[in-house]
Formats: C-alpha cells, sequence, structure tokens
C-alpha cells in the first residue's frame, strides 16, 4: 500500500488527520505499536500565509504540526498550548504590528526558525521538513507548493482605511473583520504561476486513497485544488477520493466558512458543497462523499448529482469519534473500489483500511 494522502487546511483539517492516524495506528500497528505502517501524507493549504513584522507565518501548516505533534491549543483550535503574549505586546508598543493579529511568544520561536529557513534559501518544503524533525507529526506535512500565493479578498464597501474594490489579505478579512466585511470574490495572488511542492502531485497520483477532510471548501481545500497540477492529479489517480462534509445540518460547526461559501455562490449544506466538489467521473472530484446523519435526507440529492453520499455522525468531538469518521471514509473508499485496498502487500498483510 502506498498511502493515504489528505488535503488540508488549519483546524478540521488537522482534527481530521489525527484522528486518521489514531484509527490507523489501532489496525495498523508497526512493530513498537506506536504509530501505523500506512504512511500518510497532508498537502497543506499555504494561501493563508503571510508576511507579520519581518516574519513568514504559516497558520495552516502550523494548526497541522501543533495538532499532529501534541503542541495545539485545544480551545482554540489554533496556536500553541500554555501560551504567552509578552513579545505581541512590545512590538504594540513600539505601533508596530497588527492589534487584530497576535502572535504568542512561543508561536514566535516557530515563525523566526522558519523566516530564517528561508532567508537563507530553503524552500518552504525543507524548511517544514525541518520543523517537523521537532514536532514529529506521524504524517509527511507538504506545503501545496513553495511559491509564495496569497488569498486576497475583493471588498465590495468601504471599511476602516480600505475602500470598495480594495484586495485585503484574507487573514485580515477573517480575523480582523471576522468575515463580515461584504465582499464580492476571492483573488489568489500568485497562485497562476506557482508550481505544486515537490512530492505533491506524486502523493495524490500514488496514493490507494485521497482524503479531502471537512476543511474549508473554498479558501483551504479550494486553493488547494487551484495549484496547477493538483485537479489533473486528482483526475488521473488510480486512488479513490473520498470526502468529508464540512458542514452539518446547514450549519458549519465552528468558524464562518459559510462567508466564503456565500461569495462564490454556493449554499452551506452537504448538499452545496458536495455538488461544488462534484463527482470525478463528471469532472469533479469526489468518489464518494461523506456527510452528517442528520443530513441523510441529502443523500436522494446527492446521488441524482452523480455523487457517491453515505451517513455517518461527523463532529468531530473527540480523537476517538474523529477516528471513526476516518475509518468511515477509508471503507467508503474501499467500496467503490475493492481491488486495490484489499490487496494484500509487505506492509499491510492480509489487512483492510
Ligand atoms: P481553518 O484553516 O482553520 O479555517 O480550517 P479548515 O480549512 O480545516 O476548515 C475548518 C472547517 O472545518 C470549519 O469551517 C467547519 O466547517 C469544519 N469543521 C470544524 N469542526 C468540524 C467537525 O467537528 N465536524 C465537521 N464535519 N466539520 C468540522
Ligand atoms: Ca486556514
Amino acid at each position: 500500500m502506498t498511502g493515504i494522502t489528505v488535503l488540508a487546511g488549519g483546524v478540521g483539517g488537522a482534527r481530521f488527520t489525527r484522528g486518521l492516524l489514531a484509527h490507523l495506528a489501532a489496525e495498523h500497528p508497526s512493530a513498537g505499536g506506536e504509530a501505523s505502517t500506512v504512511p500518510v501524507t497532508v498537502v497543506v493549504n499555504t494561501g493563508d500565509d503571510m508576511w507579520l513584522t519581518g516574519l513568514r507565518i504559516c497558520p495552516d501548516l502550523d494548526t497541522v504540526m501543533y495538532t499532529l505533534g501534541g503542541g495545539i491549543s485545544e480551545e482554540q483550535g489554533w496556536g500553541r498550548a500554555d501560551e504567552t503574549r509578552r513579545t505581541s505586546g512590545e512590538i504594540a508598543a513600539y505601533g508596530a504590528g497588527w492589534d487584530w493579529f497576535t502572535l504568542g511568544d512561543l508561536d514566535l520561536g516557530t515563525h523566526i526558525v522558519r523566516t530564517d529557513l528561508l532567508r537563507s534559501g530553503r524552500t518552504l518544503s525543507e524548511a517544514t521538513e525541518v520543523l517537523a524533525q521537532r514536532w514529529r507529526p506521524g504524517a509527511r506535512l507538504l506545503p501545496m507548493s513553495d511559491d509564495p500565493v496569497e488569498t486576497h479578498v475583493r471588498l465590495a464597501a468601504d471599511i476602516d482605511e480600505h475602500r470598495a474594490g480594495d484586495l485585503i489579505h484574507f487573514e485580515e478579512w477573517w480575523v480582523r473583520y471576522r468575515a463580515a466585511a461584504a465582499a464580492s470574490e476571492f483573488v489568489q495572488v500568485g497562485l497562476e504561476q506557482a508550481q505544486a511542492a515537490p512530492g505533491v502531485l506524486e502523493a495524490i497520483r500514488d496514493a490507494d486513497v485521497v482524503i479531502i477532510p471537512p476543511s474549508n471548501p473554498v479558501v483551504s481545500v479550494g486553493t488547494i485544488l487551484a495549484v496547477p497540477g493538483v485537479r489533473a492529479a486528482l483526475r488521473d489517480t488510480d486512488a479513490r477520493v473520498v470526502g468529508v462534509s464540512p458542514i452539518i445540518g446547514g450549519s458549519v460547526v465552528r468558524g464562518m466558512a459559510d462567508r466564503c461559501l456565500d461569495i462564490v455562490g454556493v449554499e452551506s449544506t452537504a448538499l452545496g458543497v458536495g455538488r461544488y466538489y462534484g463527482s470525478r467521473a463528471d469532472g469533479g472530484i469526489l468518489d464518494a462523499w461523506l456527510v452528517d446523519e442528520t443530513d441523510a435526507g441529502l443523500i436522494p440529492d446527492l446521488e441524482a448529482a452523480g455523487i457517491r453520499a453515505s451517513a455517518h455522525p461527523l463532529w468531530m468531538h473527540d480523537v476517538p469519534a474523529t477516528a471513526a469518521i476516518a475509518a468511515h471514509a477509508l471503507r467508503a473508499a474501499r467500496a467503490t473500489h475493492p481491488i486495490a485496498l484489499d490487496r494484500p502487500t509487505v506492509q499491510n498483510i492480509g489487512g483492510t483500511l
């Protein structure tokens, strides 16, 4: 078995992957029993990345790395546990930085090391590998691209010092304006010239299963899909592609992803997002789509749109509940592709996903 590839944003993608790794460790334990024998690659959105006070900040990569490495603040879902804010206070005392984006002291350590690596000529993939040596996330973390890509938001009305029509960084719109400032479109600056980072397209093409976790469909998954070559790799791969709905009962569970869906004209339901991704048979990306059990009534409409769907509890309350979701996703993959996943291999003797 060549492995599983997850296309992730921040909090939703990170939590899902943690559950996936727990499921695999239980089902396919390595000799020591701690990890699994199934390789997992996480391709992470870098469209939220930005420069702040001279440092390169990669919010989704850090959320995934801290979550899988055990350093995440569980209450926030992002940032470090046991964090302090003394350095931000000092930066603010100089009238510098952005008061709406706080960088914790421990988190700053990550940004300083990353920025130092980038300035010494390493790529973001290489810098990520160095950071991951400390956190041992149990999965290979790949930025979607080593080229800088930034999602910007076009404002539809004046707000503060910004005029209608201006482009502002997605994080400013999301964090400073809580996604409430009227906006007309997302513009992914740098994306057309960007190349997928080394290993990304291969990780999609060579996987047994590709999972679209419950991440923001527009600015996390949508940005990864827009990296040149990614959609073609998803079209050509022999892997089954399984998505997990980030919308439960018409609500986004956590956060404000519905604001992003509004802007691209997609209704915030498991049906709307399922159709937005589309069936692979019709030029979309999904072979199978998991919706929450409360959304089981949407399955006939999804199937009418050519999307094979099944209903399961999709709340990622804790690691065991999330591991169960991952198990359903792998079962859904197997249901659409019995041959490749059931073949015994050296690493996966007689087992099934
Ligand atoms: P971000 O980069 O931190 O915004 O994180 P993601 O791109 O991974 O997307 C977060 C999305 O995950 C949220 O907008 C929710 O729609 C979804 N989500 C969060 N918690 C849950 C959960 O428990 N279950 C499901 N199904 N979706 C969730
Ligand atoms: Ca994000």
